[in-house]
């Protein structure tokens, strides 16, 4: 059995806009739409996104998963989408077997941690920057 993890290499596909970070979907009516290919939010993108308070309820990005800095990580991994697969389980059973195209797969850590029952809850969660 492993103990509690400090640090991961993952990355959190619900962060707070920033330069640096990717921008992985947009808000829609009936959940995210994912950005690909993979595309990084540069300054001048960030300024054309605007920088209101609900920037992150409009789009979703992702950015290095903060670890102990977030009030989500168990010492271990991250509470937060255990959570929304809890509350969405019966959605994810609804949702097509076909996994959202996204372009953070391959170091997401809600994947790492849950596969692909991550992915189908993913496209329901908006970002609360509190
Ligand atoms: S949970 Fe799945 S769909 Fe969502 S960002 Fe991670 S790999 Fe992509």
């Amino acid at each position: 059995m492993s103990g509690p993890n400090e640090t991961t290499e993952h990355c959190c596909p619900s962060s707070p806009a920033s330069t640096g970070s990717v921008l992985l979907g947009i808000v829609g009516p009936s959940g995210i739409a994912y950005v690909t290919p993979r595309m990084t939010v540069s300054a001048d993108l960030l300024e054309d996104l605007g920088r209101e308070e609900d920037l992150e309820k409009r789009y979703r990005f992702a950015d290095p998963c903060a670890t102990t800095g977030c009030k989500h990580w168990s010492g271990r991994d991250c509470r937060l989408i255990d959570q929304v697969i809890e509350s969405g389980e019966e959605l994810g059973r609804e949702s097509e077997a076909s996994l959202p195209k996204c372009s953070i797969r391959a170091s997401c850590q809600w994947f790492a941690q849950r596969g692909p029952s991550a992915c189908r809850v993913c496209p329901l969660v908006i970002t609360d920057r509190a």
